[in-house]
C-alpha cells in the first residue's frame, strides 16, 4: 500500500465500520480572514496545509478532523492513539512550517473549540480561541492584561504552547490554570506554576500535552488606556513587520545572552551579517524585517525556507559567533 495512503484509508475504514463517531455534518464557521460565513466539513481527507498555515506553505495531511467540543477532541486523541494512527493538534498555523512531503495521520484543527466565558474578571477559553477576539473581548469589559496579544495570529492553544509574548506582555501574569489532556489520555488541571513557562517553552511543548481550556484572571482597569496600548502595540506591528507577506512570525528565536554583552536580536544581528532582504530561491528575509522569512513567490517550497534558515544559521554564525535557533515549527513527514 502507497504508504501516503496508509493512514487515510485507515481512518476512512474506522468510521465506515462505526468504530469512531463523529457527527460529519456541515457546520457554518466565521472566517476571520474573509469577513463571512463559510461551511466547513468536519472531516476532510488529502488537505492542503497550504490553507491552513499562514505561511502558505506544505504538502498535504492525511486527514483534517475539527473537534467542537473537549469531550471529543478527547476521544478523537484516545481513538487514534489506540489505532497507532500519528496525531498532530494544531491552532491557528500561525507558527509552523509544514514540510513539503505534508503530514502523516491525523490533523485536529482546533477552529471551532472557541469557546470564552467571562464572569466578572475571569475568562474560561477554549483552545481554538483566537487572541484577537481575548484581546478584544478584554478591552470591551475594561480589563487589562491581554493587550499584548491583540496582533499575534494565533490561538489560545498554540500561545501557551510557545508561550507566546509581545510588548513586554506574556500569560505569564494572567494565566491562572490549563485543563490538559495527557499523552496516556487522562485529563487534568495544571496551576500556572505547574504549565513551568519559559521563553518559547511550557510543558505543554515539553510533555506533549494538549490543551483542552484555559482559565485566565485578568485586573479591571481604564478602557481608554486599555485602548491606547492595544493601538500603539497595533501601530508598532503594523510599522515594523511584512504582515502582507505569508510567513510564521519571527524565525528564529532570540539567542541566549553572552556575560558582560548586552540581549542581542536574530533581526539585528540578520540585518548585520548583509542579509536583510536577501531572496533564495521562492523565499527571502524580509526586506522590512530580517527576523521574518517570507513566502517571496507562489512556488516557493518548504524546502526553499529550509534551505535558507541554514545559510543564515551558518554566516550569522560565522560573522558573529551567535547560533540562532528556529523558532517556527518544522511539522510533518522527514520533519527533525
Ligand atoms: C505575522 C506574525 C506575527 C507573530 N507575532 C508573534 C509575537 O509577537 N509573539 C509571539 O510569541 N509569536 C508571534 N507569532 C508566532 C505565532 O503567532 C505564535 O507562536 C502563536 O501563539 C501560535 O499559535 P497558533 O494557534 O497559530 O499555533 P500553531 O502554529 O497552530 O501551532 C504551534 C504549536 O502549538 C501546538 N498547539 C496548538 N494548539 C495546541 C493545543 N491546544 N494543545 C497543545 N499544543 C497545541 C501545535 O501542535 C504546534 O506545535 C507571530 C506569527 C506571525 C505569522
Amino acid at each position: 500500500m502507497n504508504q501516503y495512503r496508509k493512514y487515510k484509508d485507515q481512518f476512512a475504514q474506522c468510521l465506515d465500520q462505526n468504530r469512531l463517531t463523529i457527527d460529519a455534518d456541515l457546520v457554518e464557521i466565521m472566517d476571520h480572514t474573509a469577513h463571512r460565513q463559510v461551511r466547513l466539513e468536519r472531516i476532510q481527507f488529502d488537505v492542503d496545509m497550504k490553507e491552513h498555515t499562514n505561511f502558505r506553505l506544505g504538502g498535504r495531511a492525511d486527514v483534517m478532523v475539527f473537534p467542537e467540543t473537549q469531550e471529543e477532541l478527547v476521544a478523537l486523541v484516545r481513538f487514534c492513539r489506540n489505532e497507532g494512527i500519528p496525531v498532530f493538534v494544531m491552532g491557528n498555523g500561525s507558527n509552523i512550517l509544514v514540510m513539503d512531503e505534508g503530514i502523516e495521520g491525523v490533523v485536529l484543527k482546533l477552529e471551532l473549540m472557541r469557546q470564552l466565558d467571562l464572569d466578572d474578571n475571569v475568562m474560561k477559553v477554549g483552545p481554538g480561541t483566537l487572541l484577537k477576539v481575548l484581546s478584544d473581548v478584554a478591552l470591551a469589559h475594561s480589563l487589562r492584561g491581554l493587550e499584548f496579544c491583540c496582533g499575534i495570529p494565533g490561538s489560545m492553544g498554540g500561545a501557551i504552547f510557545m508561550n507566546a509574548s509581545a510588548y513586554s506582555g506574556s500569560f505569564e501574569s494572567c494565566l491562572q490554570s490549563l485543563k490538559v489532556l495527557t499523552p496516556d489520555g487522562r485529563i487534568q488541571e495544571l496551576s500556572r506554576e505547574e504549565l513551568d513557562l519559559s521563553y518559547r517553552s511550557s510543558v505543554l511543548r515539553k510533555k506533549n500535552l494538549i490543551a483542552l481550556e484555559a482559565t485566565l484572571v485578568l485586573e479591571k482597569g481604564d478602557s481608554q488606556e486599555i485602548s491606547h496600548l492595544v493601538a500603539e502595540n497595533t501601530r508598532k506591528r503594523t510599522t515594523s513587520q511584512p504582515l502582507e507577506s505569508p510567513s510564521a512570525g519571527s524565525t528564529f528565536k532570540r539567542p541566549d545572552r553572552r556575560e558582560g554583552e548586552d540581549q542581542q536580536y536574530a533581526s539585528a544581528l540578520i540585518d548585520a551579517t548583509g542579509l536583510k532582504g536577501f531572496v533564495y530561491k521562492g523565499a527571502a528575509v524580509s526586506p522590512k524585517h530580517a527576523g521574518f522569512l517570507i513566502k517571496n513567490q507562489e512556488d516557493c517550497t518548504t524546502k526553499d525556507v529550509i534551505e535558507l534558515i541554514a545559510l543564515i544559521q551558518e554566516r550569522v554564525e560565522e560573522a558573529t559567533g551567535y547560533h540562532l535557533e528556529p523558532e517556527v515549527l518544522l511539522v510533518g513527514r522527514d520533519s527533525f
